[in-house]
């Protein structure tokens, strides 16, 4: 019996209640004979909360003080979830990323790991302790500040730590009981994934399935390490993430033609309009983005009107970037030359995912025609080898997550898909 890493999100960890039926779970995989390190997310929406709190005291909080502020989340749950292991009899210690090794460079509110140094985490398991780890913070490598790795981030640190203590499996506790071919908030007639590959599940993530968060999913890819989504709600097999097909008892799993509907509605558009059509201006305008260290997503360049030479520029970029990359672009208007620019947060995407696509013919024009069928107007696109996105208003974004889902023959004809908990914030 080897080492485990379980990582439970904040639903899991709602309460009094939801942390003690964590702390037996972990405990069970101890008398299993595992070594278990849990990582905890801080519980319910507290990290959302304190967000709101610092918003309050300040319109746009220092990056290192808010980091401070929202690593407070995932102390509280850990300390919390050592108490309740003891409680049981067995014994934990609770670490902070910093005190975990989760050594990361100096990007407050979207650290990056460079390193991860467990000797702690280590010690106390070879003592026989269940260690807890706080998941979604660590220390920078240069200022020695305290850092967060971005929404969602417990998920990279669980990944991050179980490949620097040479796991075998990787487990992610959630509210749902596994990857979906949907959102189960969105599509009650989503079926659950039983394996789906890296490659696949990264476009997932990247497009807005958050049961995984991307840069986890990268992780694990490069350090070749299987994850396990499932629900700490229930005790079903969930899905497994890992470069080669299981084998689920006698079932044969396969590789599906396509994986799943994404749905993004994190993200806003800014439409730069007035741009010289002469070489050079694409180039400005995306240099004052990445000197902001803003990350964009979708790019559009208009048909320049003949009559004036000039034409616009539209990006998508996340919401919570908008005020910074206006800003920075206003700034720069002199030397960059445009127009004006236009800022429209009522957008959302919807991805259709799949690697089948590459090989059959038919799919950007069914995904399409599903829309089209739907009555959903399209105002960008983009695509990569085994997916295709558009943009769209957000409020046709759920029927159009449906209408594709049907069109793909996705929906499944028995189980309604369960979310356990969670607000879905
Ligand atoms: P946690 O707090 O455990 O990290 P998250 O809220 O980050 O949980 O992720 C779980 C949620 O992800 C689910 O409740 C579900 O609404 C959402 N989700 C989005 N896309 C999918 C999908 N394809 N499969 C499963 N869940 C999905
Ligand atoms: N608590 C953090 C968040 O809500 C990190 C996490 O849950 O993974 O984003
Ligand atoms: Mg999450």
């Amino acid at each position: 019996m080897g080492l485990v890493v379980q990582k439970y999100g904040g639903s899991s960890v709602a309460d009094a209640e939801g942390i003690k039926r964590v702390a037996k779970r972990i405990v069970e995989a101890k008398k299993n004979g595992h070594q278990v390190v849990a990582v905890v997310s801080a519980m319910g929406d507290t990290t959302d909360e304190l967000i709101d709190l610092a918003e309050q005291v300040s319109p746009i909080p220092a990056g290192r003080e808010l980091d401070m502020l929202l690593t407070a989340g995932e102390r509280i749950s850990m300390a919390l979830l050592a108490m309740a292991i003891k409680n049981l009899g067995h014994e934990a210690q609770s670490f902070t990323g910093s005190q975990a090794g989760v050594i990361t460079d100096s990007v407050h509110n979207k650290a990056r790991i460079i390193d991860v140094t467990p000797g702690r985490i280590r010690e106390s398991l070879d003592e026989g302790n269940i260690a807890i780890v706080a998941g979604f913070q660590g220390v920078s490598q240069d200022t020695k500040d305290i850092t967060t790795l971005g929404r969602g981030g417990s998920d990279t640190t669980a990944v991050a730590l179980a490949a620097a203590l040479d796991a075998e499996v990787c487990e992610i506790y959630t509210d749902v009981d596994g990857v979906f071919t949907a959102d189960p908030r969105v599509v009650k007639k989503a079926r659950k994934i039983d394996w789906i590959s890296f490659e696949d599940m990264l476009e997932l993530a990247a497009s807005g399935s958050k049961v995984l968060l991307h840069r986890c999913v990268e992780y694990a890819r490069r350090y070749n390490i299987p994850i396990h989504v499932r629900s700490s709600f229930s005790g079903l097999q969930g899905t497994w993430v890992s470069s080669e097909p299981i084998n689920q008892g006698d079932k044969q799993v396969e590789q599906a033609i396509i994986s799943g509907v994404a749905h993004d509605t994190s993200e806003a558009k800014v439409t730069v309009v007035g741009v010289p059509d002469k070489p050079g201006e694409a180039a400005a305008i995306f240099r004052t983005i990445a000197d902001a260290e803003i990350n964009i997503d979708m790019v559009v360049q208009n048909v320049s009107a003949a009559a004036t030479g000039l034409t616009d520029i539209s990006f998508t970029l996340p919401k919570t970037e908008g005020r910074k990359a206006i800003d920075a672009l206003e700034k720069n208007k002199g030397t960059i030359g445009f127009d004006s620019l236009r800022y429209d947060d009522q957008i959302g995407k919807i991805s259709l995912v799949g690697a089948g696509m590459k090989t059959n013919p038919g799919v950007t024009a069914d995904f399409f025609t599903a829309l089209s069928d739907a009555g959903v107007n399209i105002e960008l696109i983009s695509t990569s080898e085994i997916r295709i996105s558009v943009v769209t208003r957000k409020d046709d974004v759920p029927e159009a997550v449906r209408a594709v889902h049907t069109a793909f023959g996705l929906d499944s004809d028995s189980d309604e898909a369960v979310v356990y908990g969670g607000t879905g914030r």
